[in-house]
């Protein structure tokens, strides 16, 4: 059986070290990998240790046949971030290793991935080593990323380990993988509002997000009469009004993080007004009828001109439905096995992911992929208030071993 509570007290050792200071490509981050090696060295002599050419870090231990099961996830975080994101999935998964070594040989191989730069927080592109991985990631769109300073991208990896000659040939180590699982914390408040400890994921949000200019004219604030103003801020406060009520009314997420009126004076009506719009559903079609809605809307304005740049893109990922079937039947064993006193309420159906994960770079390329997140106290992450009830902890551990377990001997 694994140890839970052993990955508990590893995390906060972690965390008590370099919590908040792991960003990808620095110091810290590298010597928690270079830790985490160690760890995995001592827990079997048969795992073996390894880096591909996108610096992502795996630990493998051969089974009977090469057939592999993947558990990933990344130790990066944000700066000032938790000490659950992305970590948890990693420890919990170097656990699920040094258990399933100490017992006999298992009919598949089980390699856990530490993804290098999940975060995306110093070149502003998420899931670097997973997308490296798979072939999604190019050399030239490599060679488009700086660093805030301007270094490139090419030169900061490439001092850890990182060939951008190998961009475009997808990582050989993903060719015999069957399944790929990770655990994650939710994020967000869904299973704390259900009572669940832990739960499936069905599959990632799509997102479409873009930058909205709104032109209008300048005036005075004490002498342009209200009826005679073209106020960028006024139609940007109509606008989103009547999209966030259609998000609302149709089961998406609408979201202005940055917004901006030009020039910032008090007493001036403003001459533009800029804003980000972030639109996810898990619905294609929904997604893309909330995007046009947000077109009309725009057009509909005539008092003033607008502009808007598309800035990412990403469709709903659906994740393995077997595997999926197979994640949410092992919530439910651990639900049944560790009872009320541990669990708050049993586990119940998949829920779907708003931030994206390596999970979503895996699916994307085909590989049979499915998640499980543990419940997030007051949905906060990203900050260093993020935190889980331990139990909660434990019960997502215990699910991802019986799952690992599970797909090892299939
Ligand atoms: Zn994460």
């Amino acid at each position: 059986m694994i140890d839970a509570g052993a990955v508990i007290g590893r995390l906060r050792e972690t965390d008590a070290r370099s919590g908040g200071r792991r960003e990808a490509w620095t110091e810290p981050w590298a010597a928690e990998r270079e830790r985490l090696d160690a760890q995995a060295r001592a827990g079997g002599g048969a795992v073996f240790v390894q880096r591909d050419s996108f610096a992502n870090a795996w630990y493998v231990l051969p089974g009977e046949t090469e057939e592999t099961v993947l558990v990933g996830s990344h130790c990066d975080c944000v700066p000032g971030g938790g000490w659950l994101d992305g970590i948890l999935g990693v420890h919990a998964g170097l656990g699920v290793l040094a258990a399933i070594a100490a017992g006999p040989t298992p009919r598949r191989t089980l390699a856990i991935v530490d993804w290098a730069d999940e975060e995306g927080t110093r070149f502003g592109r998420s899931l670097l080593g997973s997308s490296a991985a798979t072939g999604a990631l190019t050399a030239a769109e490599l060679d488009g990323l700086a660093a805030a300073d301007g270094t490139p991208a090419a030169a900061i990896v490439s001092a850890y380990g990182f060939a951008p000659s190998a961009l475009g040939h997808p990582e050989p180590r993903l060719r015999p993988v069957v399944a790929a699982v990770e655990l994650h914390i939710e994020q967000g408040g869904t299973l704390e509002r259900q009572g669940q400890a832990v739960a499936a994921v069905a599959g990632c949000l799509g997102v479409r997000r873009s930058r909205i200019t709104l032109h209008g004219v300048a005036g005075h604030a004490g002498s342009t009469p209200m009826g005679l103003r073209a106020d960028p801020v006024r139609a940007a406060a109509a606008f989103i009004g009547e999209l966030f009520a259609d998000a609302q009314e149709h089961g998406g997420l609408a979201t202005v993080g940055r917004i901006e009126a030009q020039p910032a004076i008090t007493t001036a009506v403003p001459a533009r007004c800029v804003l980000d719009l972030d639109l996810r559903h898990e619905v294609l079609g929904e997604l893309q009828a909330l995007d046009a809605r947000a077109d009309r809307l725009l057009a509909r304005d005539r008092a003033v001109g607008s502009e808007r740049a598309a800035l990412y893109a990403q469709d709903p990922i659906e994740f393995d439905p077997a595997l999926v079937a197979a994640a949410t039947a092992a919530t439910a064993a651990t639900a049944a096995t560790a009872g009320t006193a541990a669990i708050a309420a049993p586990a119940g159906e998949p829920i779907r992911s708003g931030p994206l994960h390596d999970s979503a770079a895996l699916a994307q390329a085909g590989i049979p992929t499915a998640m499980l997140f543990t419940s997030s106290s007051g949905g906060v992450s990203h900050s260093r208030d993020e935190d889980t009830p331990e139990r909660h902890l434990v019960a997502g551990i215990e699910a991802l071993y019986r799952l690992v377990r599970t797909l090892l001997r299939d």
